[in-house]
């Protein structure tokens, strides 16, 4: 039965022809059947649960149990709950010497803003103990393998982009810290996590991020909670993972790492969160092309079925060329962190031009995702605008990507001060190498930048990003990939109209090679 989904029931990796030609580029020998296994369980299994729980049973907080207590949990909906521990294991590959592409392909087939940023928040403080708190081990194993969730509590009311601004105060009592007067605002994960990271400042270090300490918060101590959430948030989307508001006060919490060092643990942890916003957008926006791929296939209008019409064949390449740039440029971005990942400060140039690759990918295919989205509701006609299919749920999703984990302002500054104070656009412009007509778009962009400054920040992480995915595109051999860069460059990098020639179905129908 196809009620909601056309989709349902398939196997998403096998229906997504250019996500192999990508991966098999940036991410060679990952293992198919697993890809495979788990295309299935996401046409099988997650997009029901996920549109369900959208739908019907998003997370409640239950605040006391029978006798009174505060226990501020976040209730889920069983079947929530069950997949999520089916879900788990794509936690792992990193943890496991398998890599970082693993992981984020599966976040892409996933594809849901709520379930995946779960996952991602857990894993995220597996990371920090990771790699900076070994004596943590248990918590890792706890997180990793169940049954334990995690968060990362970063934003409070008075600011997220500015986390300089941060007032939680953390007084040192033993090997420990208490925190004090901490509002966090915006706190995913909230009643359900059992451990989270989160930044505060140590008494008497400096004002600025620069003073902030990154701290492991246990949920419990003792058995009695250690924090308070006042409520959960109504959101537009994302509505698996439970957003709430979290007070500290008096709340015990063990540093992570050297505290002077808090703020650099606290980016590398957003390098993580990015490049899963860059792979889930393209994985969303993939989820609702998908569909329209299946519907242009099945609605007649004007006496003939919608893909025979020109201007629907314009759409499908249009969204193509979105897609596959996007995820060419996330998959690259992923690639260079994955050779980076376990460098600790200070950093190597490797590691600085990840970073770069990250803000890039992250800021152009949350506007990909946003745009594809769009016109997949668009292409559904009438029934795009219902909640009761898929398409309207995917482009709400599509829209938390411009904004969680820095909007694309901060992304720029980001990529800015990569640049002035790491010297990122060396080893960038280096890679650009292999593609001249990306090399010398960037060369521009960046004298511009030079002259212009924060000025032209934005325009410029677009731009930039637009340059990188020519050269990503042009890495990746499988037909008709050479083309598609040609399109790309003239559609995002030049601006100009796609040609009359490129009517034809091997580009603007993914699924052409698979008849
Ligand atoms: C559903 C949801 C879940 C979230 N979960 C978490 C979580 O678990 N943990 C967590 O820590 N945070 C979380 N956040 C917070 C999120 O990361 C922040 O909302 C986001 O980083 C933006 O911060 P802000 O809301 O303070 O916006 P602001 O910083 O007020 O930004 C507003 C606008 O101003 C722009 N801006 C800000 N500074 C500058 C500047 N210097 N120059 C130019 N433009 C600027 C921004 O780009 C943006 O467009 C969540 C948010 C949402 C919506």
């Amino acid at each position: 039965m196809r009620a909601r989904f056309y989709s349902q029931g398939e196997d998403h990796y096998k229906l997504d022809p250019d996500l192999k030609a990508i991966l098999d580029t940036f991410a060679p020998g990952l293992p198919q059947e697993e890809l495979s296994a788990f295309g299935k369980l996401v046409g099988e299994e997650v997009l029901e649960v996920a549109h369900h729980v959208d739908q019907d049973a998003p997370p409640r907080l239950q605040m006391h149990d029978l006798d009174g207590n505060r226990i501020d949990r976040a209730l889920l909906s069983p079947a929530q709950k069950t997949l999520l521990e089916k879900l788990r294991p794509m936690i792992r590959p990193a943890y496991e010497g398998r890599g970082w592409p693993l992981h984020y392909a599966f976040g892409y087939l996933l594809a849901d803003g709520g379930l995946y940023c779960i996952l991602t928040i857990t894993h995220q403080v597996a990371y920090a103990l990771h790699k900076y708190a070994p004596e943590h081990e248990a918590v890792k194993r706890e997180l990793l393998y169940g049954p334990a969730f995690g968060a990362t509590w970063m934003t409070e009311i008075q600011g997220g982009s500015d986390l300089g601004a941060n007032r939680t105060v953390a007084r040192r009592e033993g090997n420990a810290y208490r925190l004090y007067q901490g509002d966090k605002y915006f706190a995913s994960g909230a009643g359900l996590a059992d451990y989270a990271i989160v930044t505060a400042r140590p008494e008497g270090a400096p004002a600025g991020p620069k003073g902030l300490g990154l701290f492991l918060l246990p949920r419990e101590v003792e058995g009695r909670l250690n924090f308070t959430v006042r409520r959960f948030k109504e959101k537009l989307a994302t509505r698996a993972v439970p957003s709430g508001e979290v007070e500290l006060e008096g709340s015990l919490a063990y540093p992570i790492g050297k505290l002077e060092e808090g703020i650099y643990y606290t980016l590398e942890n957003l390098t993580v969160s990015r490049l899963a916003n860059a792979a889930a957008a393209m994985g969303i926006a993939k989820k609702a092309h998908l569909e329209a791929l299946f519907r242009v296939r099945r609605r007649t209008a004007f006496g003939k079925i919608l893909l025979q019409h020109d201007l629907i064949q314009h759409d499908l390449l249009e969204m193509r060329l979105r897609q596959v740039g996007g995820t060419a440029l996330g998959f690259l971005a992923i690639q260079a962190f994955d050779q980076a990942w376990e460098e600790r400060p200070p950093y190597s140039e490797g590691y600085h031009l990840a970073r770069l690759l990250s803000h890039l990918a992250k800021g152009r295919t949350a506007e990909h995702a946003s745009a594809i989205t769009a016109l997949a509701m668009e292409l559904f006609g009438g029934l795009g605008f219902l909640e009761e299919y898929g398409v309207a749920r995917w482009h709400r999703e599509a829209l938390i990507t411009p904004i969680w984990e820095g909007p694309a302002n901060i992304q720029a500054l980001d990529m800015l001060e990569a640049i002035l104070k790491k010297r990122a656009h060396e080893p960038f412009l280096a890679i650009l190498g292999e593609s001249p007509r990306a090399q010398a778009e960037a060369h521009k962009i960046l004298r511009k930048l030079q002259e212009e400054g924060p000025w032209y920040a934005k325009e410029a992480l677009r731009a930039l990003a637009d340059a990188v995915t020519v050269y990503a595109l042009e890495k990746v051999a499988a037909e008709p990939f050479p083309e598609l860069a040609e399109l790309y460059t003239r559609r995002f990098l030049k601006g100009e109209t796609l040609p009359p020639s490129a009517q034809r179905p091997e580009l603007y129908d993914p699924w052409s090679s698979l008849s």
